[in-house]
Parts: structure tokens; sequence; C-alpha cells
């Protein structure tokens, strides 16, 4: 049996900071160890987005201007993204895109955009600042560390129905004040990570590679697979 994972690559041109269009490539490095074949097409303005087409996808940061202009176009690609969500698909989205991913987003100027509300976070307006820096984090359930690069004006608070990605060790994550960093709602992520997060953190890529695998091919015992993985990074 062949298997294969067709990855979204929501406004791969717009919102991109960083090179966080590196997740795709890592997923890419890690599904080829294990001989799974991995496309990718970016989504963007005015393009149609099907849940059903997808098996995984990746929402990068950007910029406020940026975000302003993907923040209209988002709301007619709403009801798939949330039908992608809550079908447990995998979705990475980082800073920019995982604002957007909640209820809204207030950016540098005082401006509220509306965002999905496919989860239940909100971010605010940090005034005349930014969070700038290198961060890590653990995670409650694996124990796992993860290491990143944040630079956000937003602060961002969690809602129901969400858990942190993890608990801030250095850096100031979601919002500076508890101590979390990151959403997590079914097997959709959200994080303030840059770095790109996969490709820093092979633990967390080869966790979402799976997730994608298990979702799409739910009768396939992975366990084989598994071990054979190499995890590269820290
Ligand atoms: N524009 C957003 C902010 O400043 C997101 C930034 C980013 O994606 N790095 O908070």
């Amino acid at each position: 049996m062949s298997f294969s994972i067709r990855v979204a690559h929501l406004y791969g041109d717009l919102m991109n900071t960083y090179g966080d269009i590196g997740n795709i490539l890592v997923l890419q490095f890690y599904a080829k160890q294990i001989g799974v074949t991995v496309t990718s097409k970016v989504v963007s303005l005015e393009e149609d987005f099907q849940a059903d087409a997808y098996d995984f996808a990746v929402f990068g940061g950007g910029q406020d201007f940026e975000q302003s202009i993907v923040a209209k176009d988002l709301q007619t690609k709403k009801k798939e993204l949330i039908k992608f969500i809550e079908q447990n698909k995998p979705l990475v989205a980082v800073c920019g895109g995982y604002q957007m991913l909640g209820k809204y987003y207030v950016d540098a100027e005082g401006r509220k955009l509306p965002g999905i509300s496919a989860m239940n976070h909100y971010t605010e307006q940090q005034h005349e600042h930014r969070f700038i820096g290198d961060i890590l984090i653990k995670n409650a359930a694996t124990g796992q560390e993860y290491h990143g690069f944040e630079n956000h004006q937003g602060v961002t608070y969690l809602g129901k129905n969400e858990h942190p990605l993890g608990k801030v060790l250095k850096g100031y994550g979601n919002n500076g004040t508890d101590g979390t960093e990151g959403a997590v709602y079914k097997n959709t992520t959200g994080t303030y990570f840059h770095g790109p997060i996969m490709a820093r953190n092979g633990n967390f890529a080869v966790h979402m590679m799976f997730q994608a695998l298990e979702t799409k091919y739910p009768d396939t015992d992975f366990t084989e697979m598994k071990n054979q993985v190499q995890i590269s990074g820290y």
C-alpha cells in the first residue's frame, strides 16, 4: 500500500515569515524516510479550499499589512477550514496564522480583524511593544521541550476547549503573563514559534506527520513506521 499526504499551504505567498514554509519541507523530509509521498499546494486569495482535498495544512505568520488582506479572504474559507479541523486533520498555524484561527486579532494600530473562531482564543494589542527573541517551552503531556523564535505584538489568551502547546521556560509565549505558549484543539496546533517549528523540533514534526497518516488511514497500524523514523534537531 502506498501512503500520501496532501498539504494545503494556506496563503503561503503572503504568510511566510521567517521561512515558515520550512515546515512543509521538513514534513517531506520525514515522509521520505518511510516512503510516504507529500504534495503541497499554496491556497491563497480567491482560491478555493476544500477540506476533502487535503490531509494536512500549514498556515504561517505575517506582518499586519498582509494579515489584514488575509483576514478578509479567510472568511470565504471559514466553513471548509472548520470542517477540516473538526475532521481531526492536522493543521499547524504559526503566529499570524494562529491568531486568525481564533476569534479576533487587534493589530499594532488598534484595528480589530475578525478571525474565523475555529478555536476560542483571542488576541489583543500590545501597546508600542513586541515580544521578540528565543523561546523554550515544555509540553505537559509528553515532557518534550520545543525551541523556537518569536516576534509578535499580539497577546493571545486561550479560550474554551483548547490547551496550551507548552509551558514557557524561556521567552514570552501567548501573552507574557500566564506562562502558556500556543494552543492545541483536536489535531490543530497554533503557536508563536517560527524557526520553523517543525525544522527545529523533529519530535513535533514526526508527531504531526503521524497524526495526518492515522487520520487518513484509520485502519493501518503505523507502529513499525514510527520506529523507522530517525528524528533530527533537538
Ligand atoms: N502581525 C502579527 C503580530 O505582530 C503576527 C506576527 C507574525 O506572524 N510573526 O502579532
